[in-house]
């Protein structure tokens, strides 16, 4: 776009020899009287005004003045270009508002070099205002989104302290108190989340949003979705599907943590704004590129919004933060996530139709197998069994409650574990005692656990210690690592995460002594938990073999053929692993053979029989 320049000379000589020195550079408008100059100023909005002082009627002067006491006019920019060359009255224009003056005759170049620098300031001063805009729109929406915060915090924290105290109370009967707890967790949960979205977004902020390149199962990435999804699909008439366009490779390199953290926040948004219907996630191999399209029914984004939606603190109107709660930072952590990984976020949608949001991210298959069809992991995931382990562990950590958490969740797989609740007591302990595996916070009193751990060093103790913290920052794990820790746990722990670490660290004896374990009263707890689950069991396998589920099959058989011995179950062990070694002989063309159906039946006859 060219700028534009308006001439008011009432000589003609004057407004040809302007216009023929600016045209090629501006669009050139002229007057020849201030009166008129004027009109023309407010209806075309030239960026500068070459104004001349002498002129009949209504001279520069009195011009300038009506210029500048109009709100139309009054930012446009004038010199004057003028034969009065007295210094009182360059010292008269100036003083009314002009930016510039040059006395006649001019000389062409000097009157093009002060317009170019003139504009150059008009484009600075543009540049300036544009940005003090956008400041000012990301502060008010910094402030909006500071008192939504608090309302984001509150509403969690009220169910969670008003449950727990009516638990302590003794107000809610028992047969309420797993809804309370699982309210109590959910709330949890989602406090969790808006703490991460924070830690993400100054991470963003400061530039120092990492990624990872990983090798992992991008098949197991998706059925945790599904699950995921399942869940939050269970109290709304909203089907949710994964579907194929393409076959994809099974293992990828990529940031598995941020590839899930984007897909779910789409997920979670495609439910959230869907009342009934569907919600899909489609995937396909496109290119360089997987391409991952969540799909929705839902309420749909009008198209003036669009283009908002990754701004951060956005949401599309007042009314969803009030009836959907969020932050309006989700797309936005999202988007630069998801351009971290090499791709990118797109949307398309129609108000009351639906919406479609695209992640593509750049691809780079870690083998050559392929999937194209899904296990369902939810059944695996909530009925997590978890086989006993035997060692003992030595668990430092401050906060008292914490450490009565861990402790019991150790415990309940058979594990022996000592507690201390500093870094001093740990290395007085770890060095009259042997210990399999140390736990080891890093935020204690007297004794932290760097310094814990650099002295059990010194001291010839090289039992392995994980650091269980929550500092989760990229670089304070490498950190850890570097300092000698051989794992870290991230606080606020997952129950099965937590274990699996542990389990990972002490070796599993396979000939457990089951008559020792078998002995104390946790291992007849966890016998009757296990058996309390085996008719969910029989179910899942029956399920499983008539829809022709196999691969989810073989996850229960390899299952129940891993678990069921550690509870004394021998003859449910041997015939899940009669079942898991036929279904190894099938994966090839991944069908359920009819003798595998028999020993099904027989396995399930068995499940329900033993319950
Ligand atoms: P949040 O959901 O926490 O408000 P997001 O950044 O994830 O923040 O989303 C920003 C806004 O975009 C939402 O508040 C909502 O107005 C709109 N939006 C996102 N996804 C959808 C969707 N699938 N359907 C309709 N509106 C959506």
């Amino acid at each position: 776009m060219r700028f534009k320049v308006l001439v008011i000379d009432d000589e003609t000589a004057n407004i040809k020899m302007l216009s023929s020195l600016l045209k090629e550079t501006y669009k050139v408008y002229a007057s020849k009287s201030g009166k008129q100059g004027v009109e023309l100023a407010k209806l075309n909005q030239p960026d500068i005004i070459l104004l001349d002082i002498v002129m009949p009627e209504q001279d520069g002067f009195q011009t300038i003045q009506q210029l500048k006491q109009d709100p139309l006019t009054e930012h446009i920019p004038v010199i004057f270009i003028t034969g009065l060359n007295t210094q009182e009255n360059e010292e008269q224009g100036l003083s009314l508002g002009a930016c510039d003056y040059i006395y006649k005759p001019f000389y062409p170049p000097v009157v093009l070099a002060r317009i170019t620098t003139q504009i150059k300031i008009i484009k600075q001063n543009r540049k300036l205002v544009a940005l003090s805009e956008k400041l000012r729109a990301a502060s008010d929406a910094k402030g909006a989104f500071l008192a939504n915060m608090s309302h984001e915090i509150r509403t969690p924290l009220t169910t969670i302290m008003g449950y727990s105290q009516g638990m302590i109370a003794g107000d809610i009967k028992a047969k309420e108190q797993p809804i309370a707890l699982s309210t109590i967790y959910t709330s949890a949960k989602h406090l969790l989340s808006l703490i991460n979205d924070i830690l993400d977004f100054s991470k963003i902020e400061a530039g120092q949003l990492d990624v990872e390149c990983i090798h992992f199962d991008l098949s197991n990435l998706l059925a945790e979705l599904q699950a995921m999804a399942k869940e939050l699909t269970k109290d709304k008439p909203v089907e949710f599907s994964v579907q194929f366009n393409n076959a994809l490779p099974r293992f990828i390199y990529s940031d598995p943590t941020r590839l899930k953290q984007i897909l779910l926040n789409l997920l979670s948004n495609a439910v959230k704004f869907t009342q009934q219907g569907q919600v899909s996630i489609i995937c396909s191999v496109n290119g360089d590129f997987l391409n991952f399209d969540v799909k929705d029914t839902g309420i749909g984004i009008a198209q003036d919004k669009l283009a908002g939606l990754f701004q951060d603190f956005y949401q599309v109107d007042k009314s969803t933060t009030r009836r959907f709660g969020g932050t309006g930072l989700g797309l936005s952590i999202s988007k630069s996530l998801a351009n971290k990984l090499g791709g990118d976020i797109t949307v398309s949608s129609e108000v009351g139709v639906g919406s479609q949001f695209t992640l593509s991210c750049l691809l780079k298959a870690g083998s050559d197998e392929c999937f194209n069809h899904l296990a369902s992991l939810d059944v695996i995931r909530s009925d997590h069994v978890l086989s006993p382990i035997k060692g003992r562990v030595l668990l430092a950590e401050d906060h008292e409650q914490n450490r009565q958490l861990f402790k019991l969740l150790m415990e309940n797989v058979g594990l022996e574990v000592e507690t201390v609740a500093d870094g001093e007591q740990a290395v007085e302990l770890a060095m009259t005692d042997d210990f399999d595996l140390i736990l080891m916070d890093i935020h204690m009193p007297k004794m932290d656990g760097m310094e814990a751990l650099n002295l059990m060093r010194q001291s010839g103790i090289d039992t392995q210690v994980i650091a269980l913290t929550a500092n989760v920052m990229a670089h304070d794990i490498k950190k850890y690592l570097a300092f000698g820790f051989i794992d870290h746990c991230a606080k606020p722990i997952d129950k099965y995460d937590f274990i699996e670490k542990v389990r990972k660290y002490i070796e599993v004896d396979t000939d457990l002594d089951l008559s020792q374990v078998e002995s104390s009263q946790k291992m007849k707890e966890l016998t009757a938990e296990f058996i309390d689950l085996l008719p969910r069991y029989a179910t899942d396998l029956k399920v499983a073999a008539n829809n022709h589920q196999f691969e989810l099959l073989y996850k229960l058989a390899h299952q129940l053929h891993g678990s069921a011995a550690s509870y004394g179950f021998d003859d449910v062990s041997s015939l899940a692993a009669d079942l898991e070694q036929g279904l190894k002989k099938q994966a090839c063309n991944n069908q359920i053979a009819p003798e595998q159906l028999l020993i099904c039946q027989q396995l399930e006859s068995l499940l329900l029989d033993v319950h």
